[in-house]
């Protein structure tokens, strides 16, 4: 997309450049003005696009949620939570990586499966040109990044889908590598974690691509017939096929605060009715109490709730729970569970009551 306005900038440049000159009735004077106006907007044109190709969005970007403006470092500093409304931003697959597993210990797997553009799709750009220029960008070849690494101690199989890369959409490569992270897991014994941020299904590969919310969802089915545990985590936003798949039949379905989560989005909702949606609609607090999550946990909380509920998987938490006192962190998160509700009127999902109290309580 960054390649295309470079051009769309330089044919710019070009025709005001020809413009100038090719004036004939224009005196010297006023095309040379010309010309270097033009310069100077090619200049100008030139920096705008590096500046924005070294650092996306510039040095202060707007919160979405509370619209105070924010300084980007600072930003990152804080896990791209916004240090004013605590809007947790998408965070890249790579990041979140970092922030989850233990040091070291990620192997990934299925790194070099690659898309194909079985349709010859055309869009603005044809479809094989649009994932080459994502793959350079991105310095990966799919939307999803998956492996096996450890959560405090504990083996899982991650998986991870990628906003930047092409709005973490699912395509027939995200689908497969879901697939094969669970039979990875089902073969070694081992849980599954899943983060989404997805658009939905990649239109691109058509029908193929509707085809993986059916090959995802029997994957995940034959883990459970194993008894192994499958965790999703849902973060902003997460929609389309995507939500209608996988990330709504773990076993257990958490949410990052304030994720908009949903099948089409609030606009097309909306549009379609010709209603005024409820306030906080599709969004993580409002789905809660609808029984669509079990529940949501903040950023800098998630490893080691994620880590203690892997401890009913391995039937270690009880012992656990005797050797370590609750923490001041786990005072506070089980404070705001209850004074949420959450766990007490929630519709039962199929989860086993000791999962959610494990949820709601710790
Ligand atoms: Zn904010």
């Amino acid at each position: 997309m960054s390649a295309s306005k470079n051009d769309k900038d330089t044919s710019r440049e070009e025709t005001e450049g020809k413009g100038a000159t090719g004036a004939s009735s224009k005196s010297r004077t006023e095309a040379r003005e010309a010309e270097r106006e033009g310069a100077k907007k090619g200049r100008l044109a030139r920096w705008r696009f590096s500046k924005k190709k070294d650092m996306p969005g510039g040095l202060w970007l707007k919160c979405e949620a509370c619209s105070n403006l924010i300084y980007r470092k600072e930003l990152e500093e804080a896990g791209r939570v916004c240090p004013k409304c605590q809007f947790h931003f998408t965070l890249p697959a790579r990041e979140r990586l970092q922030s989850l597993v233990d040091p070291d210990s990620f192997l990934e797997m299925f790194e070099d499966i690659e898309a194909l553009d079985r349709l010859e799709f055309i869009d603005s750009v044809p479809y094989s040109e649009k994932i080459a220029r994502t793959v350079q960008r991105t310095g990966q070849k799919e939307g999803l990044v998956c492996g096996k690494a450890q959560i405090e101690g504990r083996s899982v199989v991650v998986a991870i889908l990628d906003f930047q890369f092409m709005g973490g959409s699912m395509g027939e490569v995200v689908g497969e590598k879901i697939s094969l992270a669970c039979d990875v897991a089902r073969r070694d014994g081992l849980p599954v974690v899943i983060f989404t941020s997805s658009g939905g299904a990649r239109m691109h590969e058509g029908a193929l691509s509707l085809m993986q919310m059916a090959k995802t969802c029997s994957a995940l089915s034959r883990l459970h017939e194993t008894g192994n545990m499958s965790i999703c985590v849902m973060t902003h936003p997460t929609t389309g096929g995507v939500t209608a798949s996988f990330a709504s039949v773990c076993d257990i379905v958490l949410a990052e605060p304030g994720a908009l989560i949903g099948f089409a989005g609030p606009r097309v909702i909306a549009a379609t009715l010709k209603q005024e949606l409820p306030k906080g609609f599709q969004r993580a607090e409002f789905l809660i109490n609808k029984g669509m999550l079990d529940d949501i946990v903040p950023r800098d909380e998630l490893r080691d709730r994620i880590a203690r509920l892997l401890d009913y998987d391995l039937g270690t938490h009880v012992v656990r729970r005797s050797k370590q006192p609750a923490t001041k962190t786990d005072r506070a998160a089980s404070d705001r569970s209850v004074a949420s509700g959450d766990g007490t009127d929630g519709p039962d999902r199929g989860v086993p009551n000791r999962l959610r109290e494990g949820i709601s309580e710790n």
